[in-house]
């Protein structure tokens, strides 16, 4: 089963993929974290990328294609793959169906994390990510604990995004509801749209997404 994962920056998609994958043997596929291991390991791909990025702003439908074609064309995982992140524009959903049909498969669910924006401001700038396991903690919502190891693999280094301020957010909301928002009636429209609560607790969010992936 081939599922996207749908919403704005800090809907809860990472954390529900992370979720999806120990669940279900899925692999997940993050733009997002691909193109920060481009730059951390200093490709030439890195480089052009970074600025970009650090602005909130979108890469080029190429690039990320790019990526994704070659991790569809190189990995099987047995339970699927989840896409988190990607598809973010009309060509990249475009794109992504031709390339899934390519290799005899589809996508067979959407699933958008409704949240509400203000939300949003507070979960990201305070966001920090365990750098061993990448469970996510929030300063306000979800700290650290006070002994300040992660409270599921023990880990005590954790890291911060460079575009997790809140400069950098706006835009990625603009982006957002600019170009990736159009998504929604499209995969609506294809019938393989479900909505869930992403403000809920991460436990009802996971459950509701299970609702949705054991019907299709
Ligand atoms: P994320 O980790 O998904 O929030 O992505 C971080 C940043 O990477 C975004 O703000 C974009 O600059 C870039 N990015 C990630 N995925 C895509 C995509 N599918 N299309 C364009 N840019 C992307």
């Amino acid at each position: 089963m081939n599922i996207i994962l749908l919403g704005p920056p800090g809907a809860g998609k990472g954390t529900q993929a992370r979720r999806l994958v120990e669940a279900r043997g899925m692999q997940q596929l993050s733009t997002g974290d691909m193109l920060r291991e481009a730059r951390s390991s200093g490709t030439e791909m890195g480089k052009r990328v970074a600025d970009v990025m650090d602005r909130g702003e979108l890469v080029t439908d190429e690039i990320v294609i790019g990526l994704i074609e070659e991790k569809l064309t190189h990995d099987h995982p047995p339970g699927g793959f989840i896409f988190d992140g990607f598809p973010r524009t009309l060509p990249q959903a475009d794109a992504l169906g031709e390339l899934l049909t390519k290799h005899g498969q589809q996508v067979d669910a959407v699933i958008e994390m409704q949240v509400d924006d203000e939300a949003l401001v507070t979960r990201i700038a305070g966001r920090a990510t365990c750098a061993g396991c990448g469970e996510v903690y929030n300063d306000t919502l979800r700290p650290i604990p006070a002994d300040g190891a992660c409270g599921k693999c023990g880990g005590t280094e954790f890291k911060r995004r460079a575009d997790d301020n809140e400069e950098s957010l706006r835009q990625r909301l603009m982006e957002y509801y600019k170009k990736t928002s159009p998504l929604v009636g499209y995969y609506y429209a294809k019938g393989q749209l479900h909505r869930v609560d992403g403000l809920a607790e991460i436990d009802a969010v996971s459950g509701a997404i299970a609702k949705v992936l054991d019907k299709v």
